[in-house]
């Protein structure tokens, strides 16, 4: 294809999604939408995208799968390739189940749409891209969609190239740490966040997992979803329970109420997941999600281990959901534009809820340098005890709580510092920023030199005093 006529295809793409965004018109058979990209169509559409909005997009490799297909990332913003303090970062990640695809697709056409919204000037997403620092894996697994993809669509099994080249399950691969959490728990060891500290197994994880858990702990993401078929429901931790692999038992993370709510976000805004609208997946009328508003508990579905969403909520500040976006795993891609239409409102809001709760800067007050890795604790104002889940400050002394409306207590503790609380009220109605809530601690030295200071003022006022006495006498 020749430059000109790739400008033309630009060109329709900015058209056709733009229709989309505003929600008017039925979905059109674009032809470069209708199927599934392969790896190297994949790679060509990222870096068509990053050529038509160089100064909003960076490509970047997290690593490189069994087969050694490369791990590609676009990240969206308006200072690509950097974490700037109070810029908060969400990421998005599709195909783990290399037989799950329709997420690969969706996020590529999310990249493109974010990149038309801004040639064309598109208000929303101008805003979004000038506050958000936006990070899309399309695909975790790009050998299991290889297999996938090129296995006949009438020989393909349920689980035809769901697992790596290895014939591993990437969702099962990183870290329990749901155990850690739970052995904790049993001991009454009052830790519960940042858990790698206390992890340790001997098994050797797969070079997907260790590229994308590496990637994890490198950013102070905030929120974060994976996306996933073969089911339509928005699924939240924890995903395991703690009496173990056979017994599917509800099992509340800490931010319960956090994680339902920005579950829901999802399945709300999606065109039928939160819908009475469609029969279940798996054709029973038991137990359906949208009985209960499009969203489950991990745990009381089914119990994972090694889950990759439990994985971000325990070992980093992100909270991760899990989206089952159709039915069937890999629909043909003749359905493609359907599932987007049904779906870029909810990708939508879902990332503009990277902006609710508190963010901040930590400093000290004798220098006024940030403090890294403060922790922020929350306690609901209806609740006597704090989240059973803080959150650490960044490098440059930022921090970020996603957080529903509601009325809070803050605290914040640094090694070597005072520590201080505020109380907050969020109302999260500002769209394109969390409520600003910054913190200057005292350096405990600091606080015993005022000290010191006091008392030395306190005696050379008695003994003024006391000379006055004297000399009155
Ligand atoms: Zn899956």
């Amino acid at each position: 294809m020749g430059r000109l006529s790739l400008l033309f295809v630009s060109l329709l793409g900015v058209g056709l999604s733009n229709g989309f965004l505003f929600g008017s018109s039925k979905p059109k058979a674009d032809p470069e939408w209708t199927h599934y990209h392969g790896q190297q169509q994949m790679e060509k559409r990222l870096l068509d995208i990053h050529q038509k909005c160089p100064h909003v997009t960076a490509l970047y490799e997290i690593g490189k799968s069994v087969e050694s297909r490369p791990l590609v990332v676009i990240h969206f913003s308006t200072t690509p390739g950097e974490h700037v303090s109070m810029k908060p970062e969400l990421k998005y990640v599709g195909n783990m189940h290399g037989n799950e695809p329709v997420g690969r697709e969706l996020l590529l056409r999310l990249a493109e749409s974010l990149c038309d919204g801004v040639v064309n000037k598109d208000k929303e997403i101008i805003q979004l891209i000038n506050s958000t620092s936006i990070h899309l894996l399309p695909s975790m697994n790009p050998d299991g969609f290889e297999l996938a993809l090129k296995t006949e669509p009438e020989k393909r099994k349920w689980l035809t190239g769901r697992s790596n080249a290895n014939g591993v399950d990437l969702n099962r691969d990183f870290p329990d740490l749901d155990g850690v959490f739970y052995e904790l728990e049993k001991m009454k060891v009052p830790k519960f966040d940042h858990l790698m500290d206390l992890f340790s197994d001997d098994k050797d994880r797969q070079p997907e997992t260790l590229a994308v858990g590496r990637w994890i702990l490198s950013l102070p993401f905030v929120l974060s979803a994976n996306l996933h078929e073969g089911d339509l429901v928005a699924n939240y931790p924890f995903d395991s329970s703690p009496e173990g692999k056979a017994v599917s038992a509800y099992s509340a993370s800490p931010d319960d109420g956090t994680f339902r709510w920005l579950a829901e976000t999802y399945a709300k805004n999606h065109a039928h997941m939160g819908k009475n609208d469609h029969p279940p997946c798996d054709g029973t009328a038991q137990g359906a999600f949208s009985n209960q508003g499009g969203i489950t508990n991990g745990a009381k579905w089914y119990s994972v281990s090694g889950g990759m969403q439990d994985f971000n909520y325990l070992a980093t500040n992100a909270m991760e959901i899990t989206l089952e976006l159709s039915c069937e795993k890999m629909p043909s891609g003749e359905t493609l534009p359907q599932l987007w239409e049904d779906n870029q409102k909810a990708l939508m809001e879902y990332m503009w809820k990277v902006h609710a709760g508190v963010k901040g800067t930590i400093y000290d007050q004798l220098t006024g340098e940030p403090i890294e890795k403060a922790v922020v604790w929350v306690r609901n104002s209806s609740a006597e005890n704090p989240i059973k889940h803080p959150v650490t400050s960044w490098v440059h002394g930022d921090y970020y709580r996603t957080l529903p409306a509601g009325t809070y207590e803050l605290f914040v503790g640094a090694e070597g510092y005072e520590p201080q609380a505020k109380n907050v009220t969020v109302e999260n109605k500002v769209r394109d920023s969390a409520m600003v809530v910054d913190f200057v601690l005292k350096p405990i030295q600091a606080v015993e030199e005022a000290e010191l200071q006091e008392v030395l003022e306190e005696l050379a006022a008695q003994a003024a005093n006391n000379e006055a006495f004297e000399e009155e006498n």
